[in-house]
């Protein structure tokens, strides 16, 4: 097998679309070189050869030896230099690069090549002693850190002993001298703590950083990176071996990161930061505070340090034309990395920019506009999942606002949280579901569980493209970052702006939209969907076919979820109605009757509660069709616990508490879920369904004689696994219709249905329908009766499940296509065999997650639905799966 692919000087043996072989970074690098664009020469191993390294015991076949000569050789002929060679050494970086980008999580060595001889030769060649010892500083300490894995603090510390002394502020301001001195520490340091002297044979430092590059796919943040991004342990990752180019040469040479739209709010315009003299790292680092790429955007920030633009005029209007040139390419927004080695552009990486969901939104339909991609492909543009982030509400633009200090808005949204100082306080304070902003001065790939657990992110020092910013975009949080006059005492527990304090603990609110950190919780206020949201859904709605409906039981739910596009409700839970203040005590009159008639009276004080219900939720759904679960829950759950409670039941219905408690204690279930709820508990008491029967259909009477508009009811059985427990309720459902309508004086259509969440209901489902007007997957109970996993317990092994790759993903997150998927696959089968017409819905948490609509399209359901918020997502996740 070839493992080793080259790229520059005209040769390209790869391009865009190998990214599984060559990882992203490589497969970009051979493509943005065979479309002429300046490329310093190198070459790629695949990551095939990554999975080989790790199944020989991290080792290496001997033909890579010469694969990757061969490919050192190809450098050397293209730049004229030789690996090694005193006088005139080729440097290489060893770069990272898997297939999908995971920023930071994984190691590249620069400046590799050098040595004690080879340093004095490139010190001569390019007449820069300074620039030499600065790269060969830069080199040892990365070595060190990502090969030898010694302790980067050691060296860190010594490059600050090394400025004060001297009384320098900036990196930039060591001399050539300086640089070797601090060169002769590093030795010593790697002498003391690696107890080797650095190693000085550049084919050796190679080979160990390939190895390093590979070992890094499973470094521990690797690990959790791919776990939190769902990213196959198993992909690999190639490394890329590429002549270096030097943006650490003085005045005329920079480094720099730019997108080719802002990713924050998806704005047309060339977006970045650079960085004169440095190499690498610098820029996202923050080890300067970066400049601006564009004029613009310096005058906007009111920034002194001139921007790109201005600074080096030519050779930014050579990167503007190789921006256009990229994204016309791509057809999509790029994010780029470049060097300027004496004013020689050079670009090191393209790929696909992360954005926030505002900007993939306006990009999206931005590029539509330009004709650069088509309607469809801008709706399949948009990730479903992150349009959460602007469905949420923003702060009040009214509210008192606080502010503390004011730092870049890295990451937009809006977030209130305690303050805390690290990572790991972070994931422990969101296990225990409080709300936290992580503050730190900055971040770094090890504070990547932290940043996920908090609502949102604050640093005090790095700019735009920070770590910070840019996975803080990634997962949709909200973020300030480079709040510069915050200073963090994380160890005393406080962080000082002036003469103010903000200890761990105290609340504090970032608005990553403007950058404001304000004191206080802020209030929040609905966000805006029209503009280019609309336009979206527009244009997705074109290319769905599956309905979209609501969860929802309350009429201000079902308000939120008909102005976000629903078309109907799915699944209205009546218990949740049951557990109103005015109304529990009915309810326990009712669980705790001795018998029927007792029950009767209960269920005739609730009668007219639910009817009101129903009937706010019918004037918001009118001409809708309304999937109506009658009650489901095991009776415990509304038992009274306490003595009061007791009482006051005991006052209600003049039975004595004493009795009560022993109807309490009679209706105790060893495993309530399987125990006596759903139809079960309409079979043992028929007046229960009885009376929500008739609130229904008196409720959409009362609407259609109002409005006009009769709702059209779907009354749903749950839990049914024979079709005689359906008859035995579907004639409670029509006797109450009959009665309703015969003393009302007029018809409403409604059908009846059941939801099909038990295996044996799926496969018995061709008797079923005989009876079912329609099926509901109820895919929460579906997955717990199938798998035999307690929704309520998983929490404890499912993780490890997940890890272990058990199952791909949380079977009650994300439908098990294959298992719970094949017995909704029979349902739907043999329900539409014996009623072709049968409608088909499913109404579990799944209904809003994109992966499980993608399936629901498959198996040509007729509806989703979803809790209120997520109604956009499925219908954009339910276009994706038509389109
Ligand atoms: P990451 O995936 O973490 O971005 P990269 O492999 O892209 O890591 O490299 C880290 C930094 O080093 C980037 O800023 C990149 O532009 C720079 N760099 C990588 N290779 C070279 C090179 N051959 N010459 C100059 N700079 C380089
Ligand atoms: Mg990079
Ligand atoms: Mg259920």
């Amino acid at each position: 097998t070839k493992y080793v692919y080259r790229f520059g000087g005209g040769i390209s043996e790869g391009g865009s679309g190998d990214k599984n072989l060559l990882g992203g970074k490589g497969a970009n690098l051979a493509e943005m070189a065979s479309i002429g664009l300046p490329v310093p020469p190198g070459f790629t191993i695949s990551t095939e050869m990554c999975t080989r390294y790790y199944e020989e015991g991290e080792t290496f076949p001997d033909s890579l030896r010469q694969e990757v000569a061969d490919g050192v050789a190809h450098i050397e002929k293209i730049t004229g230099k030789t690996f090694g060679d005193p006088s005139d050494p080729l440097l290489v970086s060893v770069r990272s690069g898997a297939r999908v980008s995971m920023p930071g999580m994984m190691d590249t060595v620069l400046n590799l090549g050098l040595n004690d001889e080879t340093v004095e030769g490139l010190a001569k060649k390019a007449d820069d002693e300074r620039f030499a010892w600065d790269s060969y500083r830069r080199f040892i300490q990365m070595y060190c850190d990502v090969v030898l894995g010694l302790d980067h603090g050691r060296f860190e510390e010594a490059l600050e002993i090394a400025k004060e002394d001297r009384g320098y502020n900036l990196d930039t301001e060591m001399t050539a001298k300086d640089w070797r001195a601090l060169v002769d520490e590093y030795k010593e340091l790697v002498k003391e703590m690696w107890e080797k002297p650095f190693p000085q044979d550049v084919n050796d430092q190679l080979w160990t950083a390939i190895g390093a590059v590979f070992g890094s796919w499973n470094a521990e943040r690797a690990k959790v990176y791919r776990r939190l991004n769902d990213i196959p342990g198993d992909w690999g990752t190639a490394v890329n071996v590429q002549a270096m180019v030097f943006g650490n040469m003085g005045e005329t040479s920079a480094t720099g990161v730019a997108f080719t739209r802002d990713p924050s709010t998806g704005e047309k315009g060339y977006y970045g930061e650079f960085l004169i003299n440095a190499q690498g790292e610098d820029v996202v680092a923050g080890i300067r505070t970066p400049q601006y790429l564009t004029k613009a955007a310096r005058a906007k920030a009111g920034a002194k340090p001139l921007s790109m633009e201005e600074a080096m005029p030519a050779t930014y209007a050579e990167l503007a034309e190789v921006f256009a040139k990229l994204e016309n390419h791509y057809r999509d927004m790029q994010d780029i990395e470049f060097t300027v080695e004496r004013e020689h552009l050079w670009m090191l990486q393209t790929r696909t920019g992360k954005r926030t969901a505002k900007a993939a939104l306006k990009i999206a339909i931005d590029m539509a506009g330009e004709g650069l991609i088509s309607q469809d492909e801008a709706v399949l543009r948009v990730d479903p999942a992150a349009l959460d982030q602007l469905l949420h509400p923003t702060l009040d633009p009214e509210a008192h606002r606080d502010v503390l200090t004011k730092g870049l808005p890295a990451s937009p949204g809006a977030a209130s949280g305690k303050v805390v100082f690290d990572a790991d306080t972070a994931e422990k304070a969101a296990a225990n579901g409080e709300a936290v902003i992580l503050v730190r001065i900055e971040t770094s790939p090890e504070d990547i569980h932290g940043m996920h657990a908090a609502k949102g992110i604050l640093t005090a020092r790095g700019g735009m493209t920070s770590h910070a910013a840019v996975v803080a975009r990634g997962m949709g949080r909200p973020c300030v970052s480079g709040a510069g006059t915050l200073s963090i005492k994380a160890k005393e527990g406080v962080m000082r702006v002036g003469s103010r304090e903000v200890k761990e603990g105290d609340i504090i609110t970032i608005d990553g939209a403007t950058g404001e950190v304000m004191v206080g919780a802020v209030p929040t206020v609905q966000p805006e969907l029209a503009g280019d949201f609309g336009t979206l859904m527009e244009w997705a709605d074109k290319g769905r076919r599956l309905k979209v409906r609501t969860n929802a039981e309350t009429p201000t739910d079902c308000q939120t979820a008909r102005d976000f596009g629903a078309e109907g409700i799915g699944l209205c839970r009546t218990e949740h109605m049951f557990f109103d203040a005015g109304r529990i005590t009915a309810v326990r009159q009712m669980i705790l009757a001795e018998d029927e008639a007792e029950r009767r009276a209960a269920l005739d004080k609730l009668l007219p509660e639910q009817r009101g219900d129903f009937t706010q939720i019918f004037e918001v759904m009118a001409g809708l069709p309304c999937t109506i679960r009658l009650l489901d829950p095991p009776l415990h759950e509304f038992l009274p616990h306490e003595d009061g409670e007791f009482s006051e039941v005991a006052k209600a219905t003049g039975v004595d508490v004493e009795t009560l408690k022993r109807r309490a204690g009679e209706l105790h279930e060893f495993n309530p879920m399987l125990g006596h709820r759903g139809c079960r508990l309409g079979v043992t008491y028929p007046e229960i369904y009885e009376m929500q029967a008739r609130a229904i259909f008196e409720a959409a009477c009362d609407v259609a004689d109002k409005s006009g508009e009769a709702p059209i009811p779907e009354v749903m059985i749950p839990l049914v696994a024979t079709k005689k427990e359906l008859d035995l309720m579907k004639a409670v459902v029509v006797a109450a219709a009959k009665a309703v309508f015969e003393e009302r004086g007029r018809t409403i259509d409604y059908l009846v249905g059941t939801m099909i969440e038990l295996p044996r209901a799926a496969l018995m489902a061709g008797k079923i329908a005989e009876t079912a007007e329609f099926f509901s997957f109820g895919t929460n109970d579906l997955t717990q009766t199938a798998l035999g996993v307690s929704r309520d317990d998983a929490g404890r092994f499912l993780s490890t499940y997940v890890e272990k790759g058990i199952y791909p993903r949380d079977p009650f997150v994300s439908l098990d296509v294959e298992g719970v998927g094949e017995l909704i696959e029979i349902a739907a089968e043999r329900g539409r065999a014996t009623r072709p017409d049968i409608k088909l819905g499913i109404c579990g948490e799944h209904g809003g997650d994109p992966a499980s609509i993608a399936f629901c399209e498959k198996t040509g359901l007729n509806y989703v639905s979803a809790s209120p918020y997520r109604v956009p997502i499925a219908r954009l996740a339910a276009a994706q799966a038509a389109l």
